[in-house]
């Protein structure tokens, strides 16, 4: 499945595409270095514990870079002609970012919820924050990827950044299949029980219920009779840069809405 047939199927989310593509290439004028990886040994006791990598106190990832690309696609942005919402709140964030040296940093803070700073408009901020962010960490999150051992984790919260789940996949055949949950901020995939509710962590009596969705491409609901909550699935293989890029699949969040069911994962897309 392509991005581009997905689109033509579900022209109502072109609009949302048409953001992206936007920040996407105010992105690719910003300089974005590679960070340092961190020493793994460091911060050994802290992933048994439980604490996500960019939380832990044994190791100290440099972030500085982040707050002058954040900055830097805030500023490319405002230079561009932008639709009325969207250039009004680029305005605003710029404005925000400028009032105060210190607010780039605290800015970032913010974004790792490590800071009480309060910007005029969250959603815009959440988005090209965590924009830059997941490009910056991209390197250390495939290091990690490949250095933690997954049996040790299996937490309902990213590995990497502590945020809940935005979505989940099954990969795999029987008896080996298993259950990934995705970040929709930093974009670790980390893998969870295959049963069981990622939000309440309930399991037995109160397994997920499933709400198949025709013509989804193996999208589906699973939802959560004990807690509300549902998380979109994509129950395959393949697809997975479309699939599971939360956006694509906005109008299953409204089929679920519609039921009266939760959105507990996190969203980008409150802007
Ligand atoms: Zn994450
Ligand atoms: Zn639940």
């Amino acid at each position: 499945m392509t991005r581009d047939v997905w689109l033509s199927r579900h022209p109502y989310l072109q609009p949302v595409a048409d953001l992206h593509a936007r920040v996407d290439a105010a992105l690719a004028e910003v300089f974005i270095p590679s960070p340092a990886i961190p020493i793994w040994d460091d911060y050994l006791d802290d992933f048994y514990a439980g604490v996500p990598l960019l939380r832990s106190s044994m190791i100290a990832i440099d972030l500085n870079p982040v707050e002058t690309a954040v900055v830097a696609l805030v500023e490319e942005l405002a230079s561009k002609v932008l639709p009325g919402r969207l250039a009004k709140e680029t305005r605003a964030l710029h404005a925000e970012l400028h009032q105060d040296p210190d607010a780039p940093r605290r800015a970032v803070a913010w974004l790792l919820a490590s800071d009480s700073f309060t910007p005029a408009c969250p959603g815009l901020l959440q988005y090209l924050g965590w924009a830059v962010l997941a490009r910056y960490l991209h390197p250390i999150v495939k290091a990690f990827e490949s250095w933690r051992d997954e049996e040790r984790w299996l937490r309902n919260y990213c590995a990497t950044c502590g945020s809940p789940p935005a979505m989940a996949q099954l990969v795999g055949t029987d008896p080996g299949r298993l259950r990934l949950l995705s970040c929709g901020r930093c974009g670790t995939r980390w893998r969870y029980r295959r049963t069981g509710c990622p939000f309440c962590e309930t399991e037995g009596d109160h397994r997920l219920t499933l709400l198949a969705v025709e013509g989804e491409g193996g999208l589906r609901i699973d939802h959560c009779e004990a807690c509300g909550g549902y998380l979109k699935t994509y129950n395959g293989e393949g697809s997975e840069s479309v699939l599971l890029a939360d956006w694509t699949s906005l109008h299953l969040d409204i089929v679920a809405l519609d039921r009266r069911l939760k959105r507990l994962a996190l969203s980008l897309y409150e802007l």
